[in-house]
């Protein structure tokens, strides 16, 4: 075993996802504990543009027809692979559904240990893991012999994981490829129609303290004030209140306003993922505890149905209106 970090690049159609930076930089932190240097793992076909601004001290380049998609056999077996060969101390995966998909089959595939939602990495080489919904931060020391994580976004900024500096490439033989039982048959895209809340610089995002469909309005009325656009967590969408194209989130979209205002959102992994990528997030929650206050530049603990109209109603004072 080596000293090494592995981080599992997550890409698609030629455009590195933020959360590969996001653990690049927790990697950084860890090898300074473990004494071992970066290396992130690049998987697909023609990808090396790729590799360009990652902050890695070497880029581990294996190209192969069976990884220009995603797919979670063939990314195991390259995965299992390298890891077999190399030995690194962790591999850190993003805990989205592509990192969880191979973090998990590749633990019961070689008999490793997997903690997963680390949000940081400690001084000492100690991990912080957000367990129940966020609620609660697990420390722990990291398991060997070989430690797979999963990283939730947070803990660090995808800038801190980019470098100016174009890293070293090495390409990697992948290892054979043959018996895959999945394969990619085509992406289904979105159907057109609806704004396109990833391109919004104001989004006003209602979860599941709305309570009804109803009080949705109050968010449009907001929204209409401020010059808006209304989205959702994944409750208020599940219930019909409002369409798919304005999920935030792991199932829905990542997004990157510069201003996220959070109503009644408690700020669960899989709705922060995808919101670590806006200027400022503001909260309005009743809970002191609630994990989206970890995230938020600006946060009060407050009754939404008190504030919103009273801020709907300022907001049209001050335009005029
Ligand atoms: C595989 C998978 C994928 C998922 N994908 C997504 C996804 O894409 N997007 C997503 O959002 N979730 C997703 N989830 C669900 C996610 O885990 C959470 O359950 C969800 O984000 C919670 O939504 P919420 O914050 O609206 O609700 P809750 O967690 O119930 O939070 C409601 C919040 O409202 C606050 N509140 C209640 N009343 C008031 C009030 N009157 N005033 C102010 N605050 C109030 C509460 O304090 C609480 O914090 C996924 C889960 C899984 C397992």
């Amino acid at each position: 075993m080596n000293q090494d970090i592995f981080v599992i690049i997550e890409h698609l159609r030629g455009q590195v996802a933020d959360i590969s930076y996001v653990m690049l930089a927790a990697a950084h932190e860890l090898a300074q504990n473990t004494g071992g240097k970066v290396e992130a793992v690049l998987l697909g076909q023609n990808v090396q543009g790729l590799a360009g601004n990652l902050a890695a001290d070497q880029v581990l380049s294996v190209e192969h027809p069976a990884l220009a998609d995603f797919t979670s056999d063939a990314y195991i077996k390259a995965v299992a692979g390298l890891t077999v060969e190399h030995q690194p101390r962790a591999v850190l995966f993003g805990h989205t559904s592509v990192g969880m998909d191979v973090a998990s089959g590749l633990s019961a595939h070689l008999g490793l240990p997997l903690v997963g939602s680390v949000r940081y990495f400690e001084s000492g080489g100690k991990f912080v893991s957000q367990i129940c919904g966020g609620k609660i931060m697990a420390e722990g020391e990291l398991p060997a012999p070989t430690a797979l994580i999963t990283l939730v976004p947070g803990g660090y900024k995808p800038e801190q994981g980019q470098s100016a500096q174009p890293p070293q490439v090495t390409q990697v033989a992948a290892p054979a490829l043959d018996g895959l039982r999945v394969t990619l048959k085509q992406y289904i895209e979105p159907e057109a129609g609806d704004v396109d809340i990833a391109k919004e610089p104001l989004l006003i995002a209602v979860g599941r303290g709305i309570q009804t469909q109803d009080n949705i309005s109050l968010a449009d009325d907001l929204a209409q004030a401020l010059g808006g656009v209304v989205c959702a967590s994944r409750p208020v969408v599940d219930q019909g209140w409002l369409p798919t194209s304005r999920l935030v989130g792991k199932s829905g979209k990542a997004v990157k306003p510069k201003v996220y205002l959070a109503i009644g959102i408690s700020g669960a992994p899989e709705h922060a993922e995808a919101i670590t990528g806006s200027n400022v997030i503001v909260a309005i929650n009743t809970d002191a505890a609630a994990p989206i206050f970890n995230i938020a530049k600006y946060g009060t603990i407050t009754d939404l149905f008190d504030l919103v109209p009273v801020l709907t109603d300022k907001v049209r004072e001050a335009k005029g209106g």
